[in-house]
């Protein structure tokens, strides 16, 4: 399956939450999902939001918006969710985890791009090192102890320079740790469910997956 080329802002709109997709945009007063907060399409409005939806349905949206946050598509996702329950401990948390240790969202958390989609293409065009080796791989699972690194020749890139002036707004996670003036971060360790503040019901994921 491709990856998704439309709206990003459809998406928040289909899910009903602000995913954050699109950097700073989303922090203003053109969000779309501040100014049309309905479900897309010709009769958005009128389908509103109510109504009582099946188990299954309520299960599949909670996937796709997921999916969605993470920029994951369903051949990966499932693979997460396979290896989370493969693990010990609480399959749920672990595939959220295994999505936070992806090197694109571990670039985005660290404040050196906007959004996952932007850090994923910085990380697809070589900017990044992980513990001083060239990485481009953004699923690339990261371990507690690891080293991310701007390259030296990347370091006045003007997006990268303007996601790290921002970041502040959004605030750094606890388990991560970032020297902005050596362009560079370490993961302390992996985050514990209670790091993870989106709203996310990860049971209804693994319900769906289990049926
Ligand atoms: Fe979603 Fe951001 Fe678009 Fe708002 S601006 S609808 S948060 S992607």
């Amino acid at each position: 399956m491709a990856r998704y080329t439309g709206s990003s802002c459809r998406l928040c709109r289909r899910e009903n939450l602000k995913l954050f997709l699109k950097g700073d945009r989303c922090y203003g007063d053109k969000c779309a999902f501040e100014r049309r907060p309905y479900v897309p399409g010709q009769h958005g409005q009128r389908r509103g939001r109510g109504g009582k939806y099946s188990d299954y349905r309520i299960q599949l949206r909670e996937k796709q918006k997921v999916k969605r946050i993470y920029g994951v598509l369903e051949k990966q996702f499932k693979s997460y969710y396979e290896r989370a329950e493969r693990k010990r401990g609480v399959t749920g948390t672990n595939l959220l985890i295994f999505l936070e240790s992806r090197l694109d969202n571990i670039v985005y958390r660290m404040g050196f791009a906007s959004s996952r989609n932007q850090a994923r293409q910085l990380v697809r065009h070589n900017h990044f090192l992980v513990n001083k080796r060239k990485v481009n791989i953004p699923s690339y699972l990261v371990k507690p102890g690891d080293e991310i690194e701007l390259r030296e020749k990347s370091r006045k890139v003007p997006q990268i320079l303007e996601a790290m002036g921002t970041v502040v707004r959004r605030g750094i996670p606890n388990w991560l740790e970032v020297d902005s003036s050596k362009f560079k971060g370490t993961v302390k360790s992996l985050p514990n469910r209670e790091d993870l503040t989106m709203p996310i019901q990860e049971q209804l994921i693994i319900e769906l997956y289990s049926k």
